[in-house]
C-alpha cells in the first residue's frame, strides 16, 4: 500500500515523502547503502561542518591541556567564550539569513507564522530573545561545565589520550560514535522530559516553542541542560582523543542550532542543504512521539514513530488513546 501524502498541520513546507528508517538499519543487509547514508546522508553536509570546527577549536581556541589541570577562570573563560562564540556563528547566521534577512522568504518553511514578538509565554514576550537567553545564560554555561571537567581529568592524566596516528581506526569509530552516542543519549533523556511531572517543571520551557528557529535548539531549562549535557559523562572514563570530547560539545551544543532552523533547506547562491529536521519538527508540533532522531530510530523499537504521514500520525493518536485507557 502507498503510504498516505505527509502531514503538515500548519500548511507550509512539507517533504514529498515520509520519513523511513536509516539504510544502516536495513534487513537484510544493505553494505553499500549504509556506508552512504554513514558518510553522506549522516555527515553532510553539518556533522563534516562540527568535525571540521572540533578539529580548529582543538588546535587553536581550546587551552593546551597542560593549563587545565586545575580549575581557573582563565581557561574556564576561554572555553565559555569559544563555545558561545561558535554557537552564536551558527545559530546567529542561520537567524540572520533565514528571519532577519529573509533570505529565501518561506521556501522550505515548515510552519506558516515568524517568531512570536508579542507572547506572553517567552521572557520580554520575545522568542528569539528569550531563546538567546537560555541558550547562551544556561545552555553554554553548563555545557562548558561539563566540557572543562572532561578536559581537567585528561589533563591530570586520569584518563589515558589515545593518539589517533597510533590508532586511527579506533579515532573514526569514536567520530562517528559522537553522532550515535549523541542521538541515543538524546533519546533516552528526551523520553524521560516527557515524564508529566518532569515535563510541567522542566521540559515545558522548550516546548513553548511551536514554532521553533535556530535559537531554539537548546532554549531549555537549566535542569534540563544538566541532564542534557550529561553525554560527556561517559568520556569521563572512556579515553578518546580530546577533538572527540571537542565534538561532542559542538554537536550537542550547536547541532541543535540547524536543526530546529524551522526550514527544511537553507538555501544559498541557488544551492540548497538540508537543515531542518522534519521528524523533530513533528515532536514540536504533537509532543507526544518522535522523542528522538532518525539517526538512532528508538522510537521505532517503541511505537513512537512518526513518519509524517497522515497514516501513521492516525497511528499514533491511537496508540496514545491505548495508553490513556491503560492507565486511567
Ligand atoms: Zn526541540
Ligand atoms: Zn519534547
Amino acid at each position: 500500500m502507498m503510504a498516505a501524502a505527509p502531514h503538515n498541520p500548519t500548511g507550509e513546507y512539507q517533504p514529498a515523502s515520509t520519513i523511513g528508517l536509516p539504510a544502516l538499519y536495513a534487513w537484510p543487509p544493505r553494505p553499500l547503502a549504509a556506508l552512504r547514508y554513514l558518510f553522506f546522508d549522516m555527515l553532510f553536509p553539518w556533522g563534516y561542518l562540527y568535525i571540521g570546527m572540533a578539529f580548529i577549536s582543538w588546535h587553536y581556541l581550546t587551552p593546551d591541556l597542560s593549563e587545565m589541570t586545575e580549575f581557573e577562570a582563565g581557561w574556564i573563560a576561554q572555553i565559555w567564550l569559544r563555545n558561545a562564540a561558535l554557537l552564536s556563528l551558527v545559530a546567529g547566521g542561520l537567524h540572520w539569513w533565514l528571519y532577519m534577512r529573509r533570505g529565501q522568504q518561506r521556501k522550505y518553511k515548515y510552519h506558516d507564522k515568524w517568531p512570536a514578538t508579542d507572547s506572553r509565554m517567552f521572557l520580554w514576550g520575545n522568542q528569539v530573545r528569550d531563546n538567546v537567553f537560555w541558550s547562551i545564560v544556561s545552555g553554554v554555561s553548563i555545557c562548558t561545565a561539563y566540557e572543562v571537567v572532561t578536559f581537567w581529568i585528561y589533563a591530570n592524566g586520569y584518563v589515558a589520550i589515545p593518539s589517533i596516528a597510533a590508532q586511527p581506526i579506533y579515532f573514526l569509530v569514536c567520530l562517528l560514535g559522537v553522532f550515535f552516542w549523541g542521538n541515543f543519549h538524546f533519546y533516552c533523556v528526551h523520553r524521560f522530559m516527557h515524564w508529566q511531572p518532569v515535563y510541567r517543571i522542566v521540559h515545558e520551557l522548550h516546548h513553548r516553542n511551536v514554532n521553533t528557529g535556530p535559537w531554539t535548539g537548546i532554549a531549555m531549562h537549566p535542569l534540563e541542560h544538566v541532564i542534557y549535557f550529561s553525554v560527556f559523562i561517559p568520556l569521563w572514563f572512556l579515553p578518546v582523543h580530546p577533538v572527540i570530547v571537542v565534538l561532542l560539545s559542538l554537536y550537542m551544543a550547536i547541532g541543535p542550532a540547524p536543526s530546529h532552523s524551522g526550514f527544511n533547506f537553507l538555501e544559498i547562491m541557488g544551492r540548497r542543504f538540508f537543515t531542518g529536521d522534519w521528524y523533530h519538527q513533528l515532536h514540536h508540533q504533537y509532543f507526544n512521539f518522535n522523542y528522538g532522531n532518525v539517526g538512532a530510530p528508538v522510537d521505532r523499537l517503541f511505537g513512537s514513530w512518526h513518519d509524517g504521514s497522515r497514516e501513521s500520525l492516525q497511528a499514533q493518536k491511537e496508540r496514545l488513546r491505548k495508553q490513556r485507557r491503560q492507565t486511567a
